[in-house]
């Protein structure tokens, strides 16, 4: 398991910054895509936890005006603008920002840095949880897409440097929190919870007239606009149960998906003696955002609000319509089949959402898209970075041009 390998050393990991007489040494965060939902959340959980952690480095795409407010209030040690080098200049006020894909490596990898929050959207992410992990520090990761492309290079970086990864995702971190250290031998299953998305109820012929609007409509989540698609077609739960594999080294018949509208149950785990554990709370990502900083120890936080079982009723829960949301079984089928398949699932699902979010490809098309990107190119080799991006790049090319027919 990659997220609990390490969980036992934190406490022995080099402070950040030396403390003055009668302080305590605050741990140094990296936070790439601050500006993102994520993002904004991590930086509200750090300013409550400022006398633990102190944040070492920001990065953004093209949000210069927020990432210029968040440097000024959470003066980092490095900033860096990956997506515009002009507002980079401008925005900076006479300091020196970084600018370029390349900054996100240098964020994750600056010394002040015990953990990295990788809170990037896509692919992106990837060369910076590699970086990060090589480095030895811990990845809090939310950019899930970087372990469902590359899930055994993830796994090797963390092996050869001694890095480690714990989950953002709230299933994930739910799993994580109900596991609580025991061996990967008691653990019979788990099952994801899925909150349905806006079309849970949806007949399929509605699903095929779905528009934008009605897809960034999420019943119990507010996200950035890419995971929420990924959830209005299940692709997101295709993506968590390939994280679940690679995360914990579940085989994927002893992962399962169930529909439960209320999000409040965030994941179960159904151990060999048939004991189940579920860990619950309000729809929130503050607490899996804390969590990932602080596992396996848990630190008072007021950021979830009070659990009341007689507000948060009914729970419910329901067989995923796997036939109407076919993202997710054919994503399912990508992580059995290895290889680049993961990657190519991934890389045809952000090009095909990419599309749907322009108004050039239609709801339904998404799952068709990524079909048959999956025929053509679910057969290549992922064995190193290079052919990863190979075919990461060979899946986009695919859908663009599949779509512009
Ligand atoms: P978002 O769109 O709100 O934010 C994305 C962030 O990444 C922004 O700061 C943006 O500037 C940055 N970014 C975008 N493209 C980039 C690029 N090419 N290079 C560098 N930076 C780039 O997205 P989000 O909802 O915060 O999601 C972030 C990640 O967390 C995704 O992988 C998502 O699946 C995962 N996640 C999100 C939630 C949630 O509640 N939002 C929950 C679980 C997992
Ligand atoms: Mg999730």
């Amino acid at each position: 398991m990659i997220a609990t390998e390490k969980s036992g050393e934190r406490s022995q990991t080099a402070p950040a910054r030396p403390a003055a007489p009668g302080a305590t040494a605050t741990r140094g965060v990296a936070i790439l895509g601050s500006t993102g939902s994520i993002g904004t959340t991590a930086l509200r959980v750090l300013a409550r936890q400022s006398h633990r952690f102190h944040v070492a480095a920001l990065t953004a795409f093209s949000n210069a005006a927020l990432l210029r407010e968040q440097a000024d209030q959470f003066s980092p040690g490095f900033v860096g603008l990956v997506g515009d080098q002009l507002k980079a200049t401008d925005e900076a006020g006479g300091k020196d920002w970084g600018c370029g894909a390349g900054c996100l490596v240098e964020a994750a990898t600056r010394p002040d840095a015990d953990v990295v929050s990788n809170a990037v959207v896509g692919a992106a992410g990837l060369d910076a949880t590699l970086a990060a992990l090589g480095a030895g520090k811990r990845v809090a990761l939310a950019n899930k897409e970087t372990l469902v492309m590359a899930g055994e290079l993830v796994a090797e970086a963390a092996r050869l440097g001694g890095g480690e990864l714990v989950p953002v995702d709230s299933e994930h971190s739910a799993i994580l929190q109900c596991i609580a250290g025991r061996p990967a031998t008691e653990i019979g299953r788990v099952v994801l919870t899925a909150s349905g998305g806006p079309f849970r109820g949806w007949s399929r012929d509605r699903l095929e007239r779905a528009t934008l609007a009605d897809a960034l409509q999420h019943p119990t989540w507010r996200m950035g606009r890419k995971i929420t698609v990924d959830s209005a077609t299940l692709a997101n739960k295709a993506l968590e149960v390939i994280e679940a594999h690679f995360l914990f080294g579940l085989p994927y018949e002893r992962i399962e998906v169930v529909v439960h509208p209320q999000s409040v149950v965030h994941s179960f785990v159904e151990f060999v003696d048939g004991s189940v554990l579920a860990q619950l709370g309000v729809p929130s990502m503050e607490l899996p955002v804390l969590y990932a900083l602080t596992h396996p120890d848990r630190v008072a936080d007021t950021g979830v609000p009070p659990f009341d079982p007689v507000e948060l009723s009914p729970l419910t829960f329901e067989r995923v319509r796997a036939t109407d949301f076919p993202a997710l079984a054919l994503g399912v089928e990508a992580g059995r089949r290895g290889g680049a398949a993961p990657a190519v699932f991934n890389a045809a699902n952000e090009q095909a959402v990419a599309m749907f979010l322009e108004g050039r490809v239609a709801f339904m098309d998404i799952p068709r898209l990524i079909e048959s990107a999956l025929e053509a190119h679910g057969g290549l080799r992922a064995g190193d970075r290079a052919e990863v991006l190979t075919a990461d790049a060979a899946a986009r090319r695919h859908v663009a041009e599949r779509a512009r027919r």
